[in-house]
């Protein structure tokens, strides 16, 4: 069945018990059995929670992946499958990668004798092969990255790491199943905040892992039982809510997107827009192969930092917060926000940089609003 039936009815076959229509909040951390041992596949909800199984079995179903495992929030899954790597093993990442995973990767793992290796997204296409040795474990990436819109040539980057036995991840959160599935095209486990797009309306703080290989399934089954780092219920439920609308929002976000991209692109207080649906984006013929369309996140030049600082406070539809993903636009300057943690890497940010995560409001009031905002900071220039 298609993507958007398969969001509304996948794991979410009306309740045995009652008939109704949406899945339950098991609001329980036990089940009684019937005798030891007798029981109906759930025993205590950090192992199983119908909700969850509802939520997994749905998203799995979305990346076309045999398996999926729901966490408590994104870095939770990527710390659960952290755990599939040892210290003095390798993890090989795309360097623009989300701020708060290079604050994990550098602050807590490479600390405890994890090695890791930043590239960026140029040097991953031009020969990530060579960069990888037998240590390499995992090789870590995000398409479109997280804030500079690199695009990364997904199949070619898992021909390479598997050439060396390595793993690879790819952080969907951006793209979303409906305009990518990694697994598709040669990954080993997609991963996700559902905090963003899945969840789709900034309510709720969740992840989600998935893969094809039993045996990967397997371990992070273990790892997340072991580990803990499981979503409650209602957490689940949201997101399970959020995902049912996944395929109508992103056709708006993208449509939106474009309509803001091409008006960022030709305005004179802009330098540079990082956007893969422009024809331009040194990625476009990539994205354009391994997307179905170039999603809601665009990222732009302002003339400086003050004048990135001073733009994401005017507009008044673009809200001036972290995060992304939601139904609302929203608006910040990642270099002292959710990038700040990269500010001493030798690829932090560039200060004047502002990103947008573009909602499904009207895109007509969202160009006017940066339009008036744009226009208040030329006309006085402080
Ligand atoms: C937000 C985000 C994360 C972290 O997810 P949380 O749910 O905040 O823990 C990881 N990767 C990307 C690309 C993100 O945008």
């Amino acid at each position: 069945m298609d993507f958007e039936t398969r969001a509304i009815h996948d794991g979410q076959e009306p309740d045995p018990a009652t008939g109704a229509v949406i899945t339950p909040i098991y609001q329980t951390s036990t089940y009684v059995q019937e005798g030891v041992g007798k029981n109906k596949g759930y025993d205590y909800s950090r192992s199983g929670n119908p909700t969850r199984t509802a939520l997994e079995t749905c998203l799995a179903s979305l990346e076309s992946a045999d398996h999926g495992l729901a966490f408590s929030s994104g870095l939770g899954a990527t710390t659960t499958i952290m755990h599939l790597v040892s210290p003095g093993e390798r993890v090989v990442c795309v360097n623009d990668v989300y701020g708060g995973v290079y604050r994990m990767f550098s602050q807590v793992y490479e600390p405890k004798g994890y090695e890791f290796t930043f590239l960026s997204a140029q040097e991953i296409g031009e020969g990530l092969v060579d960069h990888l040795d037998s240590k390499t474990r995992i090789v870590w990436l995000e398409s479109p990255t997280n804030p500079l819109l690199n695009v990364i040539d997904i199949a070619a980057a898992a021909e390479a790491a598997h050439s060396v036995g390595a793993l690879v991840v790819v952080d969907n959160t951006f793209a979303t199943p409906y305009l990518q599935r990694p697994l598709e095209l040669g990954a080993d486990i997609v991963v996700h905040s559902t905090t963003k797009y899945l969840g789709g309306h900034s309510d709720v703080i969740g992840g989600f892992a998935a893969t094809n290989d039993p045996t990967i399934a397997e371990r992070l089954r273990f790892l997340q039982k072991s580990l803990g780092a499981v979503p409650g219920p209602f957490d689940a439920w949201l997101v399970l809510r959020g995902v049912k609308t996944l395929a109508v929002r992103m056709r708006q976000h993208c449509e939106n997107a474009q309509q803001i991209a091409a008006f960022l692109s030709e305005h004179d207080a802009v330098e540079r827009v990082f956007y893969p649906g422009l024809p331009d984006h040194p990625g476009h013929h990539i994205a354009a192969r391994q997307m179905a369309d170039f999603g809601g996140m665009i990222s732009f030049l302002a003339a400086s930092e003050e004048a990135a600082i001073r733009l994401v406070a005017e507009t008044k539809v673009w809200q001036l917060a972290e995060s992304l993903g939601g139904v609302e636009s929203l608006i910040e300057q990642p270099a002292q926000m959710t990038h700040a943690s990269t500010a001493n890497a030798p690829f932090a940010v560039p200060p004047n940089l502002v990103r947008l995560s573009v909602g499904i409001e009207s895109a007509d009031d969202l160009v006017a609003d940066l339009e008036h905002a744009l226009a208040t900071i030329v006309a006085s220039p402080s």
